[in-house]
């Protein structure tokens, strides 16, 4: 297996601390809102990348929270608790409206086949964790209290920016931009630990502790939810790319600082999802969920499967014309699976080779797209149906694509819409190819036999087939 790790921006082998457990770290959702669209994507491809390590072999334990306290906002930790704000929307208390989008989250999750972790761990259940290492934090002299608040002090580290390229002035933007400065901070990147004092006094849960009545912050939550369950060492951490800054830069300041030792060794992080007017955002208002989906008739895995048709890495644009697109092969492809006789004996032989490809292209930092290229080949091979059919449910172990529960549908004919974006590829392609531009034209060739759309140059022009 190998990933691209943020901490040494690089593609790594990855090598487990212990041979029997593998420790994964995700951060859960703010639960004051639905989650979107983008925030489902993070959440699609850390559940490939738990089960690709599983297919691998790895026994995994897989640990998220759930923030239903302390994170402001603005991550430089200023503004209301977006707890607040969502139950002050719907006139409901902080615990209701935690309640009501951790189970819709989890209904999401459910509807796009994303594992439930072994360990989900409300930040509210841990507040006696939070203090013992806040304690700790400021008994060794890496936090400090101003104000009535703790702060973790980011000057008494060598190296604070661990995670990031960025350089140092581009990473203070968010935190420069910010109109509240905070005047007790003694470094700008300093962040709150503990709150007893904040300008919205109207905090619904507040806890008693050696500092006075009040909240944990937002990072600390993440680095002892983690150790509590994982332990000192940890395998790998996850979330989306908007988590490197400030959050992770911040979790690995006060776990090391507390531990005396480097405390995680893979960072695994996902592009976001954007729309047309930029990144998703639940703070926008305005964002794509689930349930929209399905309102206008897609089926939830057909999202997953759009979102497995582009590598994580890379920023993900959201359109309804590549949904209605990725939906039609999709349908052609469960067709094409239910309609294999699954009677007769399976080829092994085939299915090891195969197990092996398939864990040569996702098992290579989650080259997700080449893994459902992979399902055409299957089908296209000499060997029986039962073989096939096997390897196709062996893959979807990963994918979880619901590829071989469908009923053999009706003829499927070429719709208008699908036979319009055909044409449309064929033409940018044609465009490309004229200004010598290959690697587009090869990209858009691909991008259709993704999709089981398979193009053939003729003297009389292109012509395709659709598989
Ligand atoms: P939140 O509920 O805001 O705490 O975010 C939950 C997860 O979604 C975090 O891992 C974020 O990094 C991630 N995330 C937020 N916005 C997007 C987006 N537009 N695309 C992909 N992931 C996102
Ligand atoms: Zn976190």
């Amino acid at each position: 297996m190998k990933i691209y790790n943020t901490l040494t921006k690089k593609k790594e082998v990855f090598k487990p601390i212990s041979e029997e457990q593998v420790g994964m770290y995700t951060c859960g959702p703010t639960v004051y809102h639905y989650a979107h669209i983008g925030n489902l994507r993070t959440y699609i491809m850390e559940d490939v990348l738990e089960k690709e390590l599983r297919y691998e072999g790895y026994n995994v334990k897989r640990v998220m929270n759930i923030t239903d306290v302390g994170h402001l906002s603005s991550d430089a930790d200023t503004g209301e608790d977006k707890m607040l704000k969502g139950a002050k929307r719907e006139h409901k208390t902080v615990m209701e409206i935690a309640k009501f989008y951790t189970d819709a989250f989890f209904d999401d999750c459910n509807k796009l086949n994303i594992k439930r972790p072994d360990v989900v761990e409300p930040a509210t259940n841990c507040i006696d964790d939070f203090i013992k290492v806040i304690t700790k934090l400021l008994d060794d002299g890496y936090a400090y209290i101003a104000g009535g608040n703790v702060y973790f002090d980011t000057s008494k580290l060598d190296k604070y920016y661990t995670l990031s390229s960025h350089n140092e002035e581009e990473l203070m933007v968010g935190v420069r931009d910010d109109v509240d400065e905070d005047e007790n901070k003694k470094n700008k990147t300093d962040f709150v630990l503990w709150f007893t004092k904040s300008k919205f006094d109207n905090q619904e849960l507040k806890w008693d502790s050696p500092w006075g009545v009040g909240y944990p912050g937002w990072h600390i939550e993440c680095s002892c939810i983690s150790m509590k369950n994982l332990g000192e060492y940890l395998d790998i951490h996850c979330g989306g790319i908007d988590n490197i800054f400030p959050h992770h830069t911040n979790e690995i300041a006060q776990s090391e600082s507390y531990l005396g030792h480097k405390w995680c060794n893979y960072w695994f992080h996902v592009h976001h999802l954007n729309d047309k007017s930029g990144k998703m955002s639940k703070s926008k208002g305005d964002f794509l969920t689930v349930s929209l989906l399905e309102s206008k008739g897609y089926d939830p895995i057909v999202y997953r499967m759009f979102c497995l048709q582009s590598h994580y890495r890379k920023p993900l644009e959201f359109s309804y014309e590549v949904m209605d697109s990725v939906a039609a092969g999709y349908k052609k492809l469960r067709n094409r699976i239910a309609k294999l006789n699954k009677d007769g004996e399976v080829n092994m032989e085939a299915a090891k080779e195969y197990k092996q490809k398939f864990i040569d292209v996702v098992g290579n930092d989650l080259n997700t797209a080449s893994g459902i290229t992979l399902i055409y080949d299957v089908l296209k091979e000499d060997f029986n149906d039962a073989t096939k059919f096997y390897i196709i449910k062996d893959f979807d172990y990963v994918l979880s694509l619901n590829l071989t529960d469908g009923e053999v549908g009706a003829n499927i004919s070429v719709d208008s819409d699908l036979e319009a974006y055909i044409n449309e590829m064929i033409e940018k392609r044609a465009a490309a190819k004229k200004e010598r531009d290959f690697a587009t034209a090869d990209g858009i060739r691909d991008e259709l036999a993704a999709k089981g759309i398979i193009l053939k140059d003729t003297r009389e022009g292109t012509t395709y087939e659709i598989q």
